[in-house]
């Protein structure tokens, strides 16, 4: 192992593999050399992506689904939406790991490290990293996707929630899933003045990712809460009696609108949830960290150095703040809105307003769907606090 690279990627998960990925696949790069830091070895299926997308990436292949339409269901508004032109994909993390280690061990230009970067500093012109296990490296320039849910809170003026949730992959007796129309969101379960809701992703007849999920501030009290939900929503809204649970999976995403500081020294630069990639108001990351992985690489191949990046327009982040805003106040009523803009909208331009692809233009009709006095009243007191 050497001591020396030319990038050091502090974390190893989605945001810097991509990185990684997208560097090593550029010619001008060639000759760089990279090495990953992560305690965790990526030998698990420990999480599943979704995402949407009209264009390609170089993961869309390994979906383990993609389905041009999904489904909504809320107690006012049921139906099978159209997403085309774009469609919507569920893709295995030990899939996406497996595609992309292999990918960086041909390129030659990657070393894997397990150990917890313990700090960094900068000096003679190189950022130092520092395990704990006492190792120490020297790159020009490192990025940092460590993180805690921390990080995205104690700041009053900012709205902080969390995207908390647990899935069972189930498989049953009979053939009971319509594999193909996944369900984006279905809202009938009690929502306890918070935004809760279910989707189903159906891999075959009888198997689907069933995955309960709360839009709040606070996480629910005990473990089991999550698992009530789940079993009453499979056995009560479902109607499935018999089920074996093959896989399950857990996660907490910070949705926050406090600023981050990316370039953290003149070495260093996060990226990934870390850098706030996950969107404030849905909590989706994994699209935006490959868009943010090939900005940072076209920099590097133009600047020599890895800042000259777009952040996403500020109008977003003044919707997502408003949407914030409103699942903070009037979280039980949030389905409502969704049944606003669902049932009022094509899906694509939703889809895609979610995704920070839209024109002004379209952002105002998705506008006018919705009860126009809260939303606006909501966003007024964003624009006048500087939320
Ligand atoms: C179960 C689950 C389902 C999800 N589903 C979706 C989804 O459908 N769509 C979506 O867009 N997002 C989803 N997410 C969010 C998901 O976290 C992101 O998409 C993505 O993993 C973010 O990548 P990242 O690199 O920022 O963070 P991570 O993948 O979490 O990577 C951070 C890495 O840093 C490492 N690390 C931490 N501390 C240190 C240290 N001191 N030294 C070295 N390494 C360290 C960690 O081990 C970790 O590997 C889901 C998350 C979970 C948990």
């Amino acid at each position: 192992m050497h001591t020396e690279y030319d990038y050091i990627m502090l974390g190893g998960g989605a945001a810097a593999l991509m990185l990684a990925y997208a560097i090593t696949q550029s010619n001008e790069l060639k000759d760089k050399r990279l090495l990953i830091i992560d305690p965790v070895v990526k030998n698990q299926n420990d999480r599943t992506w979704c995402y949407w997308h009209a264009s390609t990436t170089p993961f869309d292949h390994l979906a383990a689904k993609k389905w041009p339409q999904v489904s909504f269901k809320a107690p006012k508004f049921e139906a099978k939406l159209s997403t085309l032109p774009l469609h919507y994909y569920m893709l295995k993390g030990i899939d996406f790991y497996e595609f992309i280690q292999k990918k960086l061990q041909e390129s030659g230009q990657v070393e894997f490290l397990q150990d917890r970067v313990s700090h960094t500093s900068e000096q003679n012109g190189y950022a130092q990293v520092h395990t704990q296990s006492q190792k120490q490296f020297s790159c020009a320039y490192c990025f940092d996707s460590r993180f805690q849910l921390s990080d995205f809170e104690g700041d009053e003026r900012c709205i902080s929630l969390l995207q908390h949730f647990k899935g069972y992959l189930i498989q049953t007796p009979h053939d009971v899933f319509d594999i193909e129309c996944p369900t984006l969101f279905d809202f009938n379960i009690p929502q306890h003045n918070e935004v809760r809701f279910v989707y189903t992703l159906p891999l075959a007849p009888n198997k689907a990712l069933i995955e309960f999920t709360i839009f709040s501030s606070a996480l629910l009290p005990q473990m089991i809460d999550y698992d009530i939900a789940l079993k009453s929503y499979i056995e009560e809204n479902l109607k499935i009696d018999s089920y074996q649970i093959l896989e399950k999976e857990k996660g907490v995403i910070p949705m926050s609108n406090k600023p981050i500081t990316r370039k953290t020294g003149k070495y260093s630069l996060k990226i990934g949830t870390a850098a706030g990639m996950a969107k404030a108001s849905t909590g989706y990351v994994f699209l935006r960290c490959w868009r943010d992985a090939q900005q940072i690489t076209a920099s590097l191949k133009k600047q020599n150095h890895p800042f000259q990046i777009t952040p996403t327009a500020p109008r977003f982040n003044v919707y997502d703040s408003t949407i914030m805003n409103l699942m903070l106040t009037r979280g039980g009523q949030i389905q409502d809105y969704f049944t606003d803009l669902f049932s009022k909208n094509p899906t694509e331009r939703l889809l895609r307003f979610l995704d920070d692809q839209t024109s002004l233009p379209e952002e105002l009709l998705l506008m006018s769907t919705v009860p126009t006095r809260t939303f606006a009243s909501s966003m007024t007191k964003i624009l006048v606090n500087k939320i």
